[in-house]
């Protein structure tokens, strides 16, 4: 069997977090396409539904959608329950839901504040200890947590103190939870991407503006896109990426390489 074929997921069953649309809604979709059965995770169900939808009609692959709140414990509990009973089993998982506040950090209120961390750290924290510990008793599997490059370098010129906080955080996490599990058959790693074309970036009244700015800073001179984060985790959620764990993969465009 060739390297592509051994890359394939077949038999395989994950979820992505956040994959109502953009990031998360690509690699749900690469998941399908290299042959698992996947679970479509948002808050917005709706959007999620007909996501679900989209993939299993281009991929043949079973795919199903779960209204879940990343920040809420039970129902983090809940919605892996849901997927290991209605796709038979959890072999991988993405924890990519993910929000950003930008404000000037003597403007930003604690709520603001909390509210990034607890979307994007420690929701990372309960996906991953919920889907791991029912990896940890069946036999291991894959965990990929999206960071961001906002977690190497400080973003100009918007302020987001909180995001570049919870994101390096993320990093972190992934590590430690990496060196914890390695030698219980449960890898964890993380992306980092650069600036990509989303809802999050092109429809935000504040990021929008910046993106000429951005290009301007960009070694590649534009935004990412989402395809461009697909096989990096195709790879990460398969059995060839064996001994690859504790590990982060910038996916900037070498955006923070000066
Ligand atoms: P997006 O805004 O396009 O999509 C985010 C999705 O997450 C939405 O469908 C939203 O409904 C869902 N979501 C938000 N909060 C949630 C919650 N509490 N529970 C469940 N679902 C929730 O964003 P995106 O650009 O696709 O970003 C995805 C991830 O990638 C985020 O973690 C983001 O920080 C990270 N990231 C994005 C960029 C970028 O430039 N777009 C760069 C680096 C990292």
């Amino acid at each position: 069997m060739g390297i592509v074929e051994k890359m394939r997921l077949d038999g395989k069953k994950g979820f992505v977090t956040g994959a109502a649309r953009g990031i998360g809604k690509c690699t749900a979709f690469a998941f399908a396409e290299a042959g698992a059965d996947i679970a479509v995770v948002d808050m917005d169900l709706e959007e999620a539904e007909k996501t679900a939808a989209e993939i299993a009609e281009a991929t043949g692959s079973k795919v199903i959608a779960v209204k879940c709140d990343v920040t809420d414990e039970d129902q983090v509990q809940a919605m892996v329950d849901e997927v290991v009973s209605k796709l038979g089993g959890l072999d991988f998982c993405h924890a990519n839901a993910g929000i950003c506040i930008n404000a000037p950090a003597d403007e930003m209120t604690y709520t603001q504040w909390k509210k990034n961390i607890d979307v994007n750290l420690n929701s990372v924290f309960l996906t991953d200890t919920i889907a791991g510990k029912y990896m940890l008793s069946h036999g291991g599997g894959s965990i990929i947590n999206t960071a961001s490059m906002s977690a190497h370098i400080v973003n100009v010129p918007q302020p987001q103190c909180a995001y570049n906080a919870s994101k390096a955080g993320v990093i972190q996490l992934t590590k430690s939870l990496a060196v914890e599990w390695a030698k219980r058959g449960v890898r964890v790693n993380s992306i980092s991407p650069g600036y990509i074309g989303t809802d999050l970036t092109l429809s935000s009244p504040t990021l929008q503006p910046l993106i000429e700015q951005w290009n301007a800073m960009a070694p590649t001179g534009r935004l990412g896109k989402p395809e461009e984060l697909q096989a990096i985790c195709v790879y990460l959620a398969g059995d060839q990426a064996s001994f690859t764990t504790g590990a982060d993969f910038s996916i900037d465009g070498a955006f923070t390489c000066f």
